[in-house]
């Protein structure tokens, strides 16, 4: 029994070294992938339900590390978090979506809304909200265009650093949908104070829409709560025509998902989604 437990330590240890050491190093290209220009942006197509036309696209950060190959947002993102490098990764997807909507705009690709991720430690440090005025100051895209997707826990923000961000953006015209809606803990008191524009219904509630019965009735009360707070509501993660025929029956308004398109480079979308005579 001695011995096992010895064995197992060693095991555990050499997990641990092997996890640590994987950590580093993508914590040390992760610090150089910005200057050497290894990260952008996918977009993914929006679309109303109805008639599946283009109502917006999403902005996806995107990592291509010649040494770690590609490396996925769940991943980095928290990453960026912890070691103080999301406040660059936003801005710079903030940036390239904006750039992106006014070529789009300038070549005739009617694109009506941009919606780019907000992380809550975004919110917290300063000089976002000047940060993002600069951008669109720049790039001269009217900001309600813009929207920012961020997740319930900003609301749960115990500083109201994220709070007073989030009304000051909203004072200068942006657009703000709660990403991953029914995956958090906050109360729903928030919808009422806050300016919410869009709330999108977390794909774990999609996937099994069809086969699974609180999936469905989750998705329904979502759709409801929507309704009755005038709030539109976007279901992601739509893959299935079955799913979207559920969504579009009990009345949500839009989706996004592989059913619809993958997230890609801008010039693939363009020449997908651009209509006869739009391009
Ligand atoms: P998210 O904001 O919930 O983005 C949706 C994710 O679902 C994306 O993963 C997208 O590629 C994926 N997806 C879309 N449609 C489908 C589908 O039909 N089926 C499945 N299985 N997946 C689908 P991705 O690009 O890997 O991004 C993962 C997460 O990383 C995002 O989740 C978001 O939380 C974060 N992220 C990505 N870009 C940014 C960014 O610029 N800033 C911040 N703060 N977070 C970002
Ligand atoms: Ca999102
Ligand atoms: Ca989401
Ligand atoms: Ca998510």
């Amino acid at each position: 029994a001695e011995l096992q437990g010895v064995n197992q330590y060693a095991f555990y240890t050499d997990d641990m070294d092997r996890r640590m050491i994987e950590r580093q190093t993508l914590e040390t290209a992760l610090r150089s992938a910005l200057d050497r220009r290894e990260i952008s942006v996918a977009y993914q197509v929006q679309v109303t339900l109805a008639d599946e036309a283009l109502c917006g696209i999403e902005a996806l950060l995107r990592w291509e590390s010649p040494e770690l190959g590609s490396v996925s947002p769940e991943r980095f993102i928290p990453l960026a978090e912890e070691i103080g490098l999301i406040g660059e990764l936003g801005e710079l997807a903030f940036r390239l979506a904006c750039n992106q909507l006014s070529e789009w705009d300038r070549v005739g690709f009617r694109v009506p809304r941009m919606s780019v991720n907000l992380s809550i430690h975004e919110l917290e440090q300063g000089g976002l909200v000047e940060r993002i005025g600069r951008v669109l100051d720049r790039t001269g895209i009217d900001p309600s265009r813009i929207e920012l997707e961020v997740t319930e826990s900003v609301l749960m923000s115990q500083t109201g650093d994220a709070l007073a961000a989030l009304n000051a953006l909203r004072d200068m015209g942006l657009r703000l949908a709660i990403d991953d809606f029914g995956t958090g803990y906050s109360s729903l008191a928030y919808l009422k104070r806050l300016p919410v524009q869009r709330l999108k219904i977390d794909r774990s509630f999609v996937k099994d829409l069809g086969r699974d019965l609180n999936d469905e009735s989750i998705v329904r009360a979502i759709i409801g709560l929507g309704r009755s707070f005038g709030i539109a509501v976007l279901a992601e993660g739509v893959e299935t025509r079955k799913q979207a025929a559920f969504l579009g029956r009990e009345g949500c308004q839009e989706a996004q998902g592989y059913l619809f398109d993958r997230p890609m480079g801008a010039a693939a979308l363009a020449k997908r989604w651009s209509t006869p005579g739009g391009l």
